[in-house]
């Protein structure tokens, strides 16, 4: 058995898969913040590019991939599939374990899939510039690879706690030219207004959204871009799925059960959709876990209902999972997984029964991830660690029951710049937070009527 299959360039899919036309139940619409009515193309059009708003509708089944964005892909794509073989040894289990790796790509992470096709659409339509917002830094980086590769300016508001925690995300994101500025920044008006209130304000992605979408929508010149939760987002990420679909196929295994962390769910989305696919075709039983952290549990713990998708409560109101708008998760080091919502395309496939969800504990989780790199050499970013616990917990009931199944996980990014999170780790200093059930109670008294 091969340890790890890479496909050849000219094997790089050529049209991302849309699951919204074999959808098990249609898609609720978003809903405008204040009117409380569907959300229309001529709202978006101020921040997004026709293109993008085009997909995030399209009932077209495959949706091409424009060749300048392919010949980005090219520079890292398509990634490797590694089978765990190191793994299966330690574990002494009979499972296979699969994992498809996206730390390769320039930004370490996923986000660039996304990101390169964003970046070419708002180009196509004579966009220069882009604005997003940053929490770890992970979605900055990548849009700023994106934009500085398509040659458009980019500006990110990056949370400002994680601005001086993160010094080297914020260099990454430089050297690729973008203008970093620490949210709540004096560039826009609702920056200053926090700023006057609070001069010491740490920041939170909410805020870094306002600023973000504020940018965007008072220069003619700009757009603004979201790094998950959105239906073209997710589309864009299931060039993961259709390679390891590939892949597999030459090694002639197909998943039993595959695996990914939920932040908005792009990720997941992203390697799981292909494979979704033949499970609503009836063609196969796959299970697929979405795994988020006992600190967010979103899918575990929240409601199925219409919120806002920011803090804020300026963001379209989406049908989906979410904890309240208000919840503020603990500051886990698993920061891509602190979003209070869920992506509509997978919290609908929850809710319809296709995808489980579990919550697993921090500590848990990082015990799992250095056991992974001892073995396979990879130091995993938190957020995949998630998923690589999971595949574990699964690997040993496999030994339990004495059968082999084929288990696939997303290793979506590497942790290089989360290195402090492996030195708590280690030191002992992580703590185990479970959100307390009266706090998801009062946040989720404060959904918006509807
Ligand atoms: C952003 C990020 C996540 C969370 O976002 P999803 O949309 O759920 O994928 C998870 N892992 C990594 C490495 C990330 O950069």
């Amino acid at each position: 058995m091969a340890y790890k299959t890479i496909l050849d360039e000219q094997h790089l899919p050529t049209s991302w898969y849309n699951i919204i036309p074999d959808l098990p139940a249609p898609l609720e619409p978003p809903l405008h913040p204040a009117t409380k009515k569907p959300v229309g193309p001529d709202d978006l059009a101020p921040i997004f590019p026709m293109g993008l708003i085009a997909q995030e509708v399209s009932q077209e089944r495959y949706i091409p991939i424009p060749d300048e964005v392919r010949e980005v892909y090219k520079l890292w794509r398509p990634t490797p599939l590694y089978r765990a073989e190191r793994l299966e040894k330690a574990l002494d289990t009979p499972a296979h374990i699969f994992y498809k790796y996206e730390g390769v790509s320039p930004a370490g992470s996923h986000k660039p899939n996304t990101a390169v096709a964003q970046a070419y659409y708002n180009k196509q339509e004579g966009v220069r510039r882009i604005t997003t917002e940053t929490g770890a830094g992970q979605w900055g980086s990548a849009l700023a690879l994106a934009c500085n590769l398509f040659g458009m300016e980019c500006k990110v508001y990056m949370v400002k706690a994680s601005y001086y925690q993160k010094p080297y995300r914020r260099s990454m994101m430089e050297v690729w030219k973008a203008k970093v500025v620490a949210s709540p920044s004096q560039d826009t008006q609702a920056g200053r207004g926090i700023l006057a209130q609070d001069p010491q304000c740490p920041g939170s992605l909410g805020i870094a959204i306002s600023e973000a979408v504020e940018d965007a929508a008072t220069h003619g010149d700009t757009h603004y871009s979201l790094g998950s939760v959105l239906n073209h987002v997710l589309l864009h990420q299931t060039v993961i799925g259709l390679e390891a679909k590939e892949a597999l196929e030459r090694l002639d295994a197909y998943p039993d059960m595959i695996i990914g962390c939920v932040g908005g769910g792009s990720s997941f989305g992203g390697i799981t959709f292909p494979f979704i696919k033949d499970k609503l075709d009836g063609k196969s039983k796959t299970r697929f876990i979405a795994v988020e952290p006992e600190a967010c549990p979103s899918i575990t713990r929240g409601d199925y209902a219409y919120d806002f998708g920011d803090t804020a409560g300026m963001a379209p109101i989406i049908k989906m999972y979410t904890l309240g708008h208000s919840f503020v998760p603990p500051s886990i080091h698993a920061g891509g997984l602190r979003y209070h919502g869920m992506a509509p395309l997978i919290s609908l496939l929850c809710r319809e029964g296709v995808i489980e969800a579990r919550a697993v504990h921090q500590n848990a989780v990082f015990q799992s991830a250095v056991l992974f790199a001892q073995h396979e050499g990879i130091v995993p970013a938190p957020e995949p660690s998630h998923a690589i616990h999971v595949a574990i917990q699964e690997a040993l009931r496999c030994k339990q029951e004495g059968v082999s199944r084929n288990i696939l996980f997303n290793l979506c990014g590497h942790g290089h710049f989360d290195m402090s999170a492996y030195d708590a780790f280690l030191a002992g200093k992580l703590e185990d937070y479970a959100y307390p059930q009266e706090e998801v109670s009062k946040a989720l008294a404060g959904l918006p009527r509807v």
